[in-house]
């Protein structure tokens, strides 16, 4: 949904968000890891961001600025949020998660993280995950997608780990097998995430559903799969 207007004011009160299940608070952590890697890509492509604009120097910097802080605080926010106190960390992450990441995204542009995340929500089985935790393993589609260093790969697939976030299929309810998704239902996500007006189109290459398809086999290999040891 999207409004012709900004908040006059976002008011958070860390004290409640403390007091909150932290999977929440992890989940705003998963939608918050999209923003830098969607704002590079729509920076390669010169896509439009939200507003129709094109992003500036400043909305990447904040979307980067983002990124870093989940990786420095995101541990040491969550077991403060388990333990219902405020830290330093904890104040961090929710400016991560609401401001950086609102600023960012909006300023920065959506691609392929998002667009993943709104095919999976074509299997039933999704429906129970929050937005953030499946744009957590959307994230490690879209850098499969654009054949991202197996550093960055192995940094964000352990970050997802470190926290509790999804990294592959069956973290998100789906069993390949057993519960006979198959090839044809893995395709309705792929070609539902390259549907028309979606921002997998940001990205600065063409992709098919079938690249998609592609890339959400390899990410949950690799989720299920890779060591998240240097
Ligand atoms: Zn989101």
């Amino acid at each position: 949904m999207f409004f012709g207007k900004n908040p006059e004011l976002v008011l958070v009160d860390t004290g409640i968000i403390a007091r909150a299940p932290s999977r929440f608070l992890v989940a705003g952590m998963g939608d918050a890891l999209a923003t830098y890697f969607e704002a590079r890509s729509c920076a390669k492509s010169c896509a439009k961001n939200i507003p129709g604009g094109i992003a500036t120097k400043a909305a990447l910097a904040i979307a980067k600025l983002c990124y870093e802080t989940l990786l420095e605080d995101s541990i040491k926010a969550k077991v403060a949020c388990d333990a219902k106190v405020v830290t330093g960390a904890l104040e961090n992450i929710i400016e991560a998660n609401i401001l950086l990441s609102g600023i960012g995204f909006e300023s920065g542009g959506l691609a392929a993280a998002h667009a993943i995340h709104n095919g999976l929500t074509v299997l039933s089985e999704t429906h129970r995950f929050y937005h953030g935790e499946k744009v957590a393993f959307g994230v490690i589609v879209h850098l499969v997608l654009e054949n991202a260093s197996m550093a960055e790969l192995n940094d964000v697939i352990g970050y997802c780990k470190s926290v509790g976030l999804p990294t592959s299929l069956k973290d998100l309810g789906i069993d390949l097998g057993a519960n006979n998704i198959g090839v044809a239902r893995l395709m309705e996500v792929a070609s539902a995430a390259c549907a028309k007006n979606e921002t997998i189109h940001n990205m600065p290459f063409k992709v098919t559903a079938r690249d998609v398809y592609a890339a959400i086999l390899t990410a949950n290999a690799l989720g299920t799969y890779c060591s998240t040891e240097k």
